[in-house]
């Protein structure tokens, strides 16, 4: 039985992290935040002082650095030279200088494969931004998430984090390898006046009535 993969797409701070660990808590499945991958990318790129303006130079770094992909009390980390650099990756330096590797193509080759490969770890609810329209193109169970951008400033905000959202959502949607997009049969859900907890009952919810009686 090929695994399930449940794709969790939208904006930036709409609620994709927190909603998918709880829906992969509720179904039991690997958690896979592949902002996480390429923040990690980003971070690697600043440390090593690789230009993340010069699309070759990223696409180079891509191929020769040593990564494994492990799985953590089901959850699934890219290590750099065994390192999974938790915090490192959250910097505001670092969100600020993913978009620019994550519009180069090769980079996005690279991390699609590794996405894929993530079904090693059994069933998956992964988050991103391409998940449903290019990594798993294929799959029953997409979502895409949104909330107005004063509420997820405000969100932001809480956590500690004062970040212009609007200018990386609009280089994530205008690139123009895999940008932001509603993917094709994804439920769309604005949860700008929902909790965390009704947003993933609706996930979830969604996600029963599409399972395989087998499955299920
Ligand atoms: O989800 P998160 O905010 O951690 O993502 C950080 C950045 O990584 C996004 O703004 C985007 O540039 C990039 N990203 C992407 N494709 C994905 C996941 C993240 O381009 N599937």
């Amino acid at each position: 039985m090929s695994p399930i993969v449940i794709a969790i797409d939208g904006t930036s701070a709409s609620g994709k992290s927190t909603n998918a660990k709880l829906v992969s808590k509720s179904l039991g499945y690997t958690y896979v935040d592949t902002g996480a991958m390429y923040r990690t990318l980003a971070w690697y790129c600043l440390k090593e002082k690789i230009d993340i303006h010069d699309p070759k130079k990223v696409g180079a770094a891509c191929r020769k650095w040593k990564t494994t992909l492990a799985c953590v009390e089901a959850q699934v980390r890219l290590l750099v030279d065994g390192y999974y650099p938790t915090k490192e990756i959250r910097t505001a330096e670092t969100s600020a200088a993913v978009p620019h590797i994550a519009a180069v193509p090769k980079v996005r080759d690279w991390m699609k494969q590794q996405q894929r490969s993530c079904t090693q770890f059994g069933n998956l609810v992964m988050e991103g931004r391409d998940i449903g329209s290019v990594v798993f193109p294929e799959t029953d169970f997409k979502f895409y998430l949104d909330a107005t951008l004063a509420e997820r400033e405000r969100r932001r905000l809480a956590e500690g984090v004062d970040e212009n959202l609007a200018e990386r959502d609009h280089r994530d949607s205008q690139r123009a390898t895999a940008p932001l997009m509603i993917p094709l049969g994804a439920i769309v859900i604005n949860n700008s006046g929902l909790t965390a907890e009704e947003t993933t009952r609706q996930i979830v919810t969604q996600i029963r009535q599409r399972l395989p009686t087998s499955r299920a």
